[in-house]
């Protein structure tokens, strides 16, 4: 079977969220399962220069504005096919967004063009290799289905992947004739949605099915807390919505041999990440301490509650505790947490910015990671965490609340807890479940068994894998797709 992956960023070519990651791992993943993936991926410069081998496959001279190329090559063990269009996407940084931080005027069509080219690959422009299912991730690929809903009569069937509904790519009604599209699709039933388009509703609306990327997460957006203006029609579909949680590339994210780390370890070699630890408090200008060193590795949102951490971090380290924060996003939390290190310095580090090499120290030096959002699809911080034994402090929400066994009681009794969790998401439960972890900590013993239970938990893609390729079989065969205990449906 065949399987065209459209999304707009991908690991390690082009990252800006957990998007990239499960991009990067998911192809790899189902060939273990005997599904040949290949990933359309727009030509910004990072990626066309990251072409190893390259082939112009097919042209148009008139494609949302400009000329474009479609170039088929290998680029880091992938097999790409990469819109080659330089009016859309020859620029530099950020794949959505310009210089001063805001979208790209143009991203309505960069995106429609790119769901627009995953549609005429599915309904067969390359004769040599026609995909029996194009698999959308997120607004930026939601037009595909679309287009192959309008386009050519072509049995080809469509899957469409929520990472995060808060991005829904809305653009003004009049776009919508920069589209192509038929008038008739211009409605509540098309890419209509309350006056305007919606390319994120166009995936939900023609997709064969939806996935999004955790258990918890699919029952979630059902509800108008989380599901943003699409629960309506969720709800409508929810006999094709399916969670499937992600995995962790373990080869990447792995302790035992990551070159990024001052000293590498496994589950029985623990007392090693001590150096790991030196090593973060070295860049992050830290004393050393006894308490619990916290780290945040995120996007500086509210969605990720970071303004819940920034008013308290004061009261964490009252009570013994150290933080280094990794991250970058909304102004007024960058400098709250700029602020935090100049208040206690010693005891709070920050970096402002986007590193993946410090990433992987924090998780190999730091005890725990903070994860308080107030809305996660799945979150990959936290698969990480457990993978590094840098034990995962999360909210009781999406994919947290289905990825972390919280170790109360009972959990601990039969070595069964892998980290720490709190509902509802508030500064104030954050603060006491920080003085519970601190307390967790204080017992060398219980700390590493939960150390050892988070880095024997499977966060590999192995039984997802498995979970798409039912899916996408059962599509392609035509079959309904038997409802898993953990669906939707
Ligand atoms: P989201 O996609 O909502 O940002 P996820 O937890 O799903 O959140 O994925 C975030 C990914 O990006 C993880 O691989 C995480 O390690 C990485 N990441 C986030 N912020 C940074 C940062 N400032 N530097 C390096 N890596 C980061």
């Amino acid at each position: 079977m065949k399987v065209l992956s459209v999304t707009s960023e991908m690991f390690p070519l082009v990252k800006t969220g957990g998007l990239a990651d499960v991009a990067g791992a998911l192809p790899q993943a189902l060939a273990a399962e005997g599904i040949t993936a290949r990933t359309l991926l727009p030509g910004y410069p990072a990626v066309v220069r990251a072409l190893e081998t390259c082939a112009s496959v097919h042209e148009d001279s008139a494609f949302f504005g400009g000329s474009a190329r479609l170039l088929a090559g290998q680029a880091k063990g992938h097999d790409l096919l990469v819109l080659d269009a330089p009016h859309l996407y020859d620029r530099p940084g950020n794949p959505y967004l310009g210089p001063d931080g805001t979208d790209w005027p143009d991203n309505g069509n960069r995106f429609a063009a790119l769901g627009a080219m995953a549609a005429r690959v599915g309904a067969g422009l390359l004769t040599d290799w026609v995909p029996d299912l194009v698999h959308a991730h997120d607004w930026q690929a939601g037009l595909a289905p679309a287009y192959l809903r309008h386009g050519p009569a072509t049995r080809v069937k469509s899957v469409v992947t929520i990472h995060n509904i808060a991005f829904q790519g809305l653009f003004a009604a009049e776009h919508f004739a920069n589209l192509g599209l038929p008038q008739s699709a211009f409605a509540m039933d098309g890419v209509e949605y309350y006056g305007n388009v919606s390319y994120l509703k166009a995936g939900l609306q023609y997709a064969d099915a939806i996935t999004t990327v955790s258990p918890t997460y699919a029952q979630e957006i059902l509800s108008p807390q989380f599901g943003m203006g699409m629960e309506g029609l969720l709800s409508q579909r929810r006999d094709v919505l399916h969670g499937i949680l992600n995995g962790i590339d373990t080869q990447t994210w792995d302790p035992a041999t990551d070159p990024a780390l001052a000293a590498r370890y496994d589950a029985e070699t623990l007392d090693a990440r001590d150096h790991n630890k030196r090593a973060v408090e070295a860049r992050f200008g830290l004393q050393r301490g006894d308490g619990p060193l916290y780290c945040v590795i995120t996007r500086m949102t509210w969605q990720k509650g970071m303004d819940l951490l920034a008013a308290i971090i004061d009261r964490v380290v009252g009570r013994g505790g150290r933080l280094v924060v990794l991250g970058s996003g909304e102004a007024q939390l960058e400098s709250a947490f700029r602020d935090a290190a100049g208040r206690h310095p010693g005891r709070v580090g920050t970096v402002i910015g986007y590193d993946d090499a410090l990433s992987h120290q924090m998780l190999g030096g730091a005890d725990a990671i903070l994860v308080p959002s107030r809305f996660e699809p799945c979150g990959l911080t936290q698969l990480q965490g457990l993978r590094y034994g840098c034990v995962p402090v999360v909210a009781r929400v999406g994919g947290l609340a289905d990825t972390v066994i919280d170790a109360n009681e009972a959990a601990l009794a039969v070595g069964a807890g892998n980290g720490v969790q709190f509902a509802p998401v508030d500064a104030g439960n954050l603060e006491l479940t920080i003085e519970r972890v601190n307390r967790l900590h204080a017992d060398r013993v219980v700390w590493r068994t939960l150390q050892r239970a988070g880095m024997a938990a499977d966060v590999s893609w192995r039984r997802s894998a498995v979970r798409y390729a039912e899916l996408f079989r059962a599509l392609v065969a035509g079959t309904p797709h038997a409802a898993q205990p953990t669906d939707v449906t």
